[in-house]
């Protein structure tokens, strides 16, 4: 279910910009507004959702399964999702998420991590590897398992 923003709530502040890993979130330099400019290219991992802090990007269901007149509204909060089901037919269904274990603005930026090295270009390992990960190395063929530190 790709996403949509609902210009009314938005305010323009770029969040879900800079979190889509799809790049598809872009600001309307008309209306200063947001908008998912390529839905069918939505990866719906509903970064933006969890990331928009006017709980202004809602959910459209496909048609096949969620015929027009329908709603699917998301409503966060800092460790879950409420979404809300709102049937064609008048029915509403009510259900939540949790969206995170660790605690709500305890994630350090990227900016904060030091550097890469010169050579780091050329490693097969991406950033924060294996230290993100909490193992003291990644598997390869062959090798042993990785422990957990
Ligand atoms: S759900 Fe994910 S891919 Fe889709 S617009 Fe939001 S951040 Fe981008
Ligand atoms: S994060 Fe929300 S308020 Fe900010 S630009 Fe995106 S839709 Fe608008």
């Amino acid at each position: 279910m790709p996403t949509f923003v609902s210009p009314q709530k938005c305010r323009g502040c770029m969040q879900c910009v800079d979190i889509c890993p799809s790049d598809i979130m872009h600001i309307d330099p008309d209306r200063g507004r947001a908008y998912n400019l390529e839905p069918a290219m939505c990866w719906e991992c509903y970064a933006c959702v969890k990331a928009c802090p006017e709980g202004a990007i809602d959910v459209r269901g496909y048609a096949d399964f969620a015929p027009l007149g329908h709603r699917v509204v998301p409503n966060r909060t800092t460790d879950r999702i409420f979404w809300t089901i709102q049937l064609r037919g008048g029915g509403t269904r009510q259900f939540d998420f949790p969206i995170r274990r660790t605690r709500w603005g305890t994630i350090p930026s990227p900016a904060s991590a030091p550097a890469p090295a010169p050579g780091d270009l050329g490693s097969e390992l991406l950033a924060f590897e294996p230290d993100y990960l909490a193992v003291d190395a990644l598997p390869s063929p062959g090798a042993p398992a990785p422990r957990p530190l």
